[in-house]
């Protein structure tokens, strides 16, 4: 443990390093590359392009998707935007409802909540304890004006993979387009829009070793072919559904941290998995700890532990210039509220309160995780020390069941 380096980074569903060799094939393209790719006239112009052309073959052979079904964006945020607006806009004659669900990334509902502003109706589907939605449920949702189904392929907060295939069934039944976000999946398990009936996708690069500022909305060209209105005016780029001139070195960098992805995929899966159930397994030793979400279909390198009668703030700061993690109370923005997501399965405030995500990824070693627990166990115990709550709660009195005096 004494060659351990400081800090440890756990916090890989928020953003990863780039990849090195990631870097070393975007280098080119700020020099000698830096052509714009819309330049058809000259050499300058063709080399960008041609670093394009090829990270779309890459971007899109991760997915299993044509190259022509991938329309470059800055990120996941904007992918979701233009999925959900375009098709909204694009689908009006047919219909303006849209389901989706509570445990969505804000970039999916906040854009829904802006579409209702503009006569669309939508549902958000409520979650199971475990962060699953009920079948029945989306079954019951749809009517004659339901034109998409959003749901994303794994939760950011939780780890939890939605039954992606189902759904899409489900929703191609209703004859409406099934959208996904895919960010937190795609490079980290298997997604392939073919065989799982995915329409609509977007994904991000900083999440799975690329650079920021770059990602992509898959969409589907044939059986059906998709459409989806401009979200940006201007020169037409990407078949005219995203203007503006392409980011070449990200968009090099995003194809090579696919392929890298895909070809590593698997045997990281593995390793994280084990990793992750080693800490997960170690961390649940500690008294009144509990994983948050389902644990048979989540994502290999994530862990959301609550450890009741601490505050996930306050234990953090026990650790957090050693261990980058994340709280149930970190995602939405700079505020403190607990987790929507958390609440949304049913815990109370306390309890989102009291959450940790732990997410692994390519620079995790043994060595790190064994740091952590070691960690973490000491700080929730140092906090509960200190807690009149605990001292309670081992005194067997139930804390729900206090009046406290009003003051
Ligand atoms: C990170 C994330 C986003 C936002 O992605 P950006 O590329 O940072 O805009 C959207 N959806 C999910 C599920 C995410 O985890």
């Amino acid at each position: 443990m004494r060659d351990l380096q400081l800090p440890i980074y756990l916090d890989h569903s928020a953003t990863t390093p780039v990849d090195k060799r990631v870097v070393e094939a975007m280098l080119p393209f700020f020099t000698e590359g830096f052509g714009n790719a819309a330049s058809r006239n000259h050499p300058f112009g063709w080399k960008a392009e041609e670093g394009v052309d090829y990270a779309r073959e890459q971007v899109a052979r991760l997915i299993n998707a044509n190259p022509k079904e991938i329309i470059f964006t800055s990120g996941a945020t904007e992918g979701d935007n233009l999925g959900i607006k375009g098709v909204f806009e694009m689908y009006a004659r047919k219909g303006n409802h849209i389901i989706t669900c509570v445990t969505e990334h804000k970039a999916v509902l906040d854009t829904c909540k802006a579409l209702e502003k503009k006569g669309a109706e939508v549902t958000y589907l409520p979650v199971n304890g475990d962060g699953t939605i009920n079948l029945e449920e989306l079954k019951a949702a749809f009517t004659d004006k339901t034109i998409l189904v959003c749901l994303m392929f794994a939760n950011n907060e939780v780890g939890i993979v939605h039954p992606i295939k189902e759904i899409a069934e489900m929703t191609h039944q209703h004859k409406a387009l099934f959208m996904t976000d895919g960010t937190q999946a795609v490079g980290k398990i298997p997604v392939d829009v073919m065989e799982m009936g995915i329409d609509i996708m977007a994904f991000t690069a900083h999440k799975m070793y690329g650079p920021k500022g770059v990602g992509a909305l898959y969409v589907r060209r044939k059986n059906p072919r998709v459409k989806v209105t401009a979200q940006l005016d201007g020169g037409g780029h990407e078949r005219g559904m995203r203007s503006g001139t392409l980011n070449v070195p990200g968009i090099v960098g995003f194809g090579a941290a696919c392929e890298i992805a895909q070809q590593e995929m698997e045997a990281e899966a593995k390793r994280l998995a084990a990793l992750r159930d080693k800490l997960e397994t170690s961390l649940l030793q500690i008294e009144e700890s509990v994983v948050n979400g389902n644990v048979d279909s989540r994502l290999p390198h994530v862990s959301n532990i609550s450890f009741k009668f601490v505050e996930g703030e306050g234990l953090m700061m026990g650790f957090n210039q050693e261990i980058g993690v994340s709280s149930g109370s970190a995602c939405t923005s700079a505020s403190l509220e607990p987790s929507y997501v958390l609440k949304a399965m049913g815990l109370d405030d306390e309890l989102a309160h009291s959450s940790i995500r732990f997410s692994l990824g390519r620079s995790t070693t043994e060595a790190q995780i064994d740091y952590t627990i070691e960690k973490v166990t000491k700080a929730v115990n140092k906090m509960r020390d200190l807690s009149p709550l605990w001292e309670m709660h081992l005194e067997g009195i139930d804390i729900s069941t206090i009046e406290w005096a009003d003051h």
